[in-house]
């Protein structure tokens, strides 16, 4: 079974502002399309943008066992700009493009060495799944958020992951939900 694996750290728990609109049939023409659109409450737009990243998602899955170089390869070799926010000999950090709370950085192992993901982790690589989860609790620090934060591993297409190289979100900086989606 493909997992999604979440580790909380301090008070979590919040609601989110959910928006609500009225559709008036008769605006809705083929010139304005748009109109439907605007007036979709905002969850509907939250669905839409799941089902993307569901379809993102599967596709990604289907070169995961591929072993191609991704994206973090290129941050890793530096070929690509990214904000690092720590690095050592194993790991580097960096701010994910598309954050999802004010700090999100990702933590990923320099050399993969066959974690494209965590269900492929092996016992070999329990030394680095520890050092990864410490460079977490760095970042935090370093993020000021060791107060409360999360730490969160998505592992295959149930869990929405769209790089096939292991790498952990670290988020924080605003009050989390859970459960989680
Ligand atoms: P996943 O969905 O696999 O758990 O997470 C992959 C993450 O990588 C996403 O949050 C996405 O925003 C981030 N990401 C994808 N491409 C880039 C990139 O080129 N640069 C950075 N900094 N983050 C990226």
């Amino acid at each position: 079974m493909n997992s999604l694996s979440i580790l909380r750290s301090g008070p979590l728990l919040a609601g989110r502002a959910v928006g609500f609109g009225l559709i008036n049939a008769s605006k809705v023409t083929a010139k304005n399309p748009s109109f439907l659109l605007s007036r979709l409450p905002l969850h509907a737009f939250s669905s839409i943008r799941a089902s993307d990243e569901e379809a993102s998602a599967r596709a990604a899955a289907l070169n995961a066992d591929s072993e191609a170089p991704t994206i973090f390869d290129k941050i890793i070799a530096k070929e690509i700009p990214s904000t690092i926010v720590y690095e050592d000999e194993k790991v580097l950090a960096f701010r994910d493009i598309s954050p999802q709370a004010p700090v999100h950085v990702l933590v990923v192992p320099k050399l993969r060495d066959g974690l494209t993901h965590l269900g492929k982790a092996d016992q070999r690589h329990g030394e680095i799944l520890g050092h990864l989860l410490y460079a977490a609790k760095i970042v935090a620090e370093k993020e000021g958020i060791i107060d409360g934060f999360r730490v969160v591993i998505n592992s295959g297409p149930s869990a929405c992951q769209s790089v096939y190289h292991l790498h952990l979100h670290v988020l924080g900086g605003r009050q989390m939900k859970w459960p989680a989606g």
